[in-house]
């Protein structure tokens, strides 16, 4: 059998950095020669892999829309050539851009992974040999032809992951749904790739359009017409991080500023501040008011897809 091709779009992140005065910073052409090196990679399992080196390579924290696309053209532009794609990136914004390359990439019969580290390659103690490991491994053979997010024990849909703690290795977690697939071990076997149930349809692109968006957090004491001020200005989409399921002070001056937006055609969403459970815009007084100002409700997607989805022409408003 032919060994499987994979391709590589190495986009920055801690996996590649190295220590320096100002803390830790990608290092241009060290990730393609240790990754040369790296023992886990000398396995027949393993896929012949291309690696393409961005340019700048980013802490994802600079990590931009614009940055998205290019992503997702690439994968694109490539398509046919490989049996799978992995993106090694930073996990401060993993989540967005997994979401975003979900939204960008529609028709996917081959598996796009996602993945990182925690700690440097180049510390010990790194996760990141075993996450490369199974994300080269996982971009040749998991049955999921999706865009996922892998890391630590766990395979993510791309839409419903966020990053849930700073420094652990266990650093996402899975909103409103389960792992697409879990490993308590160190290797991931996958039940053979379904390749005859595998969609056939061609693979088509998106577009990423840089709208402006706001994400108003509330809080008890928050200012109501600073709030009311934000709702003014002319957003794209305006997303609320209420409260519990949904919920939001009603105000009467929130609530006409609300309703103004709708009219304007601002899209807003209700999204609560808690990681888990649905957006139920009925079950309270406090949800009921949001939806009659024209609020929708997230159904428990995580603010990362929402705000990808936003800028991928996922939402729409009146
Ligand atoms: N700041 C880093 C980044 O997101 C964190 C990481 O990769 O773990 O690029």
């Amino acid at each position: 059998m032919q060994k499987k091709r994979i391709y590589v779009a190495y986009t920055g992140g801690t996996l590649g950095m190295q220590p320096s005065p100002q803390g830790y910073q990608p290092v241009a052409g060290y990730l393609p020669k240790a990754l040369q090196q790296l023992p886990q990679l000398q396995h027949s399992a393993i896929p012949d892999y291309q690696l393409q080196e961005y340019a700048p390579l980013l802490d994802s924290s600079d990590m931009q829309p614009k940055h998205w696309q290019q992503m997702a053209n690439d994968i694109h532009a490539r398509y046919d050539d490989y049996d799978g794609f992995v993106v090694l990136h930073g996990t401060d914004t993993m989540a967005y851009s997994a979401a975003a390359l979900h939204y960008l990439l529609m028709g996917l019969s081959k598996p796009v992974i996602v993945t990182g580290s925690q700690i440097p390659l180049c510390e010990p103690n790194s996760d990141a040999p075993r996450n490369i490991r199974n994300a080269f491994y996982a971009a040749a053979y998991s049955p999921f032809a999706q865009v996922t997010l892998l890391f630590h024990h766990g395979l993510y849909a791309a839409d419903s992951v966020s990053k849930v703690d700073a420094q652990q290795l266990q650093a996402f977690a899975s909103i409103n749904t389960e792992p697409l697939w879990q490993c308590d071990h160190t290797d991931w076997v996958f039940p053979a790739r379904p390749s005859a149930s595998l969609p056939s349809e061609r693979l088509a692109l998106g577009q990423v359009v840089e709208h402006r968006i706001a994400v108003l957090t509330l809080y008890p004491g928050v200012d109501i017409a600073w709030l009311c001020e934000q709702l003014a200005k002319p957003w794209y989409a305006v997303v609320l991080r209420t409260f519990g399921s949904g919920n939001a002070p009603q105000q009467p001056a929130l609530l006409t500023a609300l309703r103004d937006a709708h009219e304007r055609g601002v899209i807003l969403i209700n999204r609560s501040q808690c990681w888990q459970g649905v957006e139920n815009m009925t079950g309270y007084a406090g949800a009921h008011v949001l939806a009659q100002c024209g609020v929708q409700s997230a159904a428990g997607k995580p603010l990362e897809a929402i705000i990808a989805g936003l800028y991928c022409g996922q939402w729409s408003g009146r």
